[in-house]
Order: C-alpha cells, then sequence, then structure tokens
C-alpha cells in the first residue's frame, strides 16, 4: 500500500501507522497541516474492511479539518485518527491507553479528541496517559449556539430579517445539538416543526418549544424558511433537493451534500446553503478552548464570529456566481496557504 501515491493524498505533513498487538491496536494518525497550530481532530473506531478504506478516510477527514479549523480561526491545524476495530465490541481500556500512547510519541503535534466510535469518557481514558486529548467537555450547546448564529446570518442574508421572530424552521433530528437549537430559536420567537427517530424526542420539543411534530419523511416538504438538519449526513440529495420549499439550508449535521455536486443543485433553486463544516463550528471551537481550564465564555463569543465568517461566504458567493460549498473551501486554502507562506502558526 502506498501513501504518497494514494488518491486523497494531500501534501499531508506526516502519516504514522501504529500497532500493539497485545491491545489490538491498528492505528492510523494523520497530521493534514500545522501551519495554522498543533493538529487537532477526532479519533473514529470503526471496522474497515481494509487498510487502504481506512487510509482513505483518515486522509479525507484530516484534510477536511485544516479547511474547518481554518475556517474558525482556532488556531489549531489539521490532523484526524482512525482505530481499525469494531466500537462495540473491541473497544477496552487497553486498547485506548495503546492508542494515548501513541498520540503521545507525536509530542503533541496531534491532539485526540472524540468522533464515531469514541465518547468523552473514552478520551478520560486516553488521558492517563497522553495529555494531548481534548473533547472532554460536551461541545452540543456550543455548536448549537453557532448553529443559531448561522441561521441569523442566512436570514439576514437570505430574507434581509434582522430577527428570527415568525420565522419557521424544520428541526431534522432533536438530539444534543438540535433539542439545544430549538430553544435558541424559539427563545428568538421562531416558530418550530421537528422530527425525530426517536418519539420521546420530539415530544419533549413539542411540550418544551411548542415544535410541531411532523413525520419522519415529511420534513423535506414542509413549508418553511429554514431547514435545519440536525441528524444524518447525505440528506441533502436529488431525491430531497428538489422537494424542498425552504430559502435557506442551515444545520449542524457533518456531510450534509451527497456529493459536492449537490451544493450547485440547491444554489440552482435559489436555496442559499451554510456550508455544514462552517456553521458546525462551534463544536471545534469548544474544544479549543477547553485547556487547563475551559472558558464557556471564550467559546461562546468565537462562535458568535460564524456569523461575519458566513456574511462572507453568501457576499461572495452572490458575487461570483458560484455555490457557497465552493466559495467556503476557497476561502478555507486561502486563509491556510496565507499561514503556510508564512511560516508561522496564526489565531485566524
Ligand atoms: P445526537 O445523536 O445527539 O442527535 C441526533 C438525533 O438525530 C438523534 O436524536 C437521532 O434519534 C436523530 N436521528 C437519527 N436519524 C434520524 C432520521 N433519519 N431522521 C430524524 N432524526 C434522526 O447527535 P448530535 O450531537 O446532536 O449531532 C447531530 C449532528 O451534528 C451529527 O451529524 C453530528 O455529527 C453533527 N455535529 C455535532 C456536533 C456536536 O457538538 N455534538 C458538532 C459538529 C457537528
Amino acid at each position: 500500500m502506498t501513501v504518497f501515491d494514494a488518491p486523497d493524498f494531500d501534501d499531508h505533513e506526516q502519516v504514522a501507522f501504529f500497532s500493539a498487538p497485545e491491545a489490538g491496536l491498528k492505528a492510523i494518525i494523520a497530521i493534514h497541516s500545522t501551519a495554522l497550530g498543533p493538529a487537532l481532530g477526532g479519533c473514529r473506531v470503526w471496522p474497515y474492511t481494509s487498510d487502504r478504506e481506512a487510509l482513505t478516510d483518515v486522509l479525507r477527514l484530516s484534510r477536511a479539518m485544516t479547511y474547518k479549523h481554518a475556517l474558525a480561526g482556532t488556531g489549531q491545524g489539521g490532523g484526524k485518527s482512525v482505530i481499525i476495530a469494531d466500537s462495540r465490541t473491541d473497544k477496552s481500556a487497553a486498547l485506548l491507553r495503546a492508542f494515548g500512547r501513541c498520540v503521545d510519541a507525536l509530542g503533541g503535534r496531534y491532539i485526540v479528541a472524540e468522533d464515531v466510535g469514541t465518547s468523552a469518557d473514552d478520551m478520560a481514558v486516553v488521558q492517563s496517559v497522553t495529555r494531548h486529548v481534548a473533547g472532554l467537555v460536551d461541545p452540543s450547546p456550543v455548536t448549537a449556539y453557532g448553529v443559531f448564529s448561522g441561521i441569523k446570518a442566512a436570514a439576514r442574508h437570505k430574507l434581509a430579517r434582522d430577527g428570527l421572530a415568525g420565522l419557521k424552521v424544520a428541526v431534522q433530528g432533536v438530539g444534543h445539538v438540535g433539542r439545544a437549537l430549538c430553544g435558541y430559536l424559539r427563545e428568538a420567537g421562531a416558530e418550530l416543526f421537528v422530527t425525530d427517530i426517536d418519539p420521546a424526542l420530539v415530544d419533549r420539543a413539542r411540550a418544551d418549544f411548542a415544535a410541531q411534530p411532523a413525520a419522519l419523511d415529511e420534513i423535506y416538504d414542509l413549508e418553511v424558511d429554514v431547514f435545519a438538519p440536525c441528524a444524518l449526513g447525505g440528506v441533502l440529495n436529488d431525491d430531497t433537493i428538489p422537494r424542498l420549499k425552504a430559502a435557506i439550508v442551515a444545520g449542524a449535521a457533518n456531510n450534509q451534500l451527497g456529493l459536492a455536486r449537490h451544493g450547485a443543485a440547491l444554489a440552482e433553486r435559489g436555496i442559499l446553503y451554510a456550508p455544514d463544516y462552517v456553521i458546525n463550528a462551534g463544536g471545534i471551537i469548544n474544544i479549543s478552548f477547553e485547556g487547563a481550564s475551559y472558558d464557556r465564555d471564550g467559546a461562546m463569543k468565537q462562535t458568535e464570529g460564524i456569523y461575519d465568517t458566513l456574511m462572507e461566504v453568501f457576499g461572495r458567493a452572490e458575487a461570483d456566481a458560484a455555490p457557497t460549498n465552493e466559495v467556503a473551501d476557497r476561502m478555507a486554502r486561502e486563509r491556510f496557504a496565507e499561514a503556510k507562506a508564512t511560516g508561522s502558526a496564526r489565531a485566524g
């Protein structure tokens, strides 16, 4: 298996393979860039069917983290790690500690946090062997606040509205982020429509925020101003985009576009899309404020900056007649290339 020739290799600074058979550990840590600061990104535990599949994932995910950090101004670089294992059956304290020693061996160039297949509790185990770990504070409330700020920016740009009173918002998924988002929206006077595969969560949203329940598949067809995906990835695709009546798509879910071209499909329909990794950056902003003592106010204040970043994305997209996801990628590359050229870490 070659790394330098891999299709997703993008001049990553370092790709490290680790093995500890006594703990059942096979892991890859990819550092895409430390131009903006130490690489910070989650550890994914997934039963990849081949080393190649794991490598592809870690190369893609670590590069995406560079973009995300660049636009969030966290002063961190992009990195990610994968452990080839089934989180339900193979994850043990011994495996997590063995992995923590791998992170420690990189001397702080990579800081690990939770991701699919790992939890804050797992990070506490990793922390027993390395201090280069974050993600011990639940980021969901800050992520929700960032999405709320992003919806305000989108409403300003698309609908020329300064407040959200009376705005109709459909929230797909009322879990950690979706529920907290509903709280902010309700307080701002928005009218809410919610769906979730867990009926108890829908009932709670109905009771607490006067949200109107919608069937799982019906959420795409509602006559609303904003569609806020806060559950799964891939929900903006050839099937759903033609059905949307919303003028704005702005939500927390990762990887909302089925394919990159679906960004253009939304723009063609006149729907303003807030790129997922820009609007949901409150999570990593929160992690970057964990440090020795967690600074929640600092995290919330920086998260408010998502409003300005999105206004710039929307403005440039309009001026260039380009899809917002492409503009965001371009802006991230500019910021990251600038830092690389000056060779100095900056706070963005
Ligand atoms: P969560 O698991 O707490 O909530 C997701 C909710 O979506 C659950 O209640 C689940 O029942 C529901 N759901 C699942 N499939 C559904 C479907 N088909 N239709 C409707 N609802 C469905 O997760 P979360 O932490 O709230 O994160 C939500 C999304 O935001 C995820 O995509 C996550 O990757 C992304 N995200 C979260 C954070 C964070 O700080 N938690 C940060 C950045 C991005």
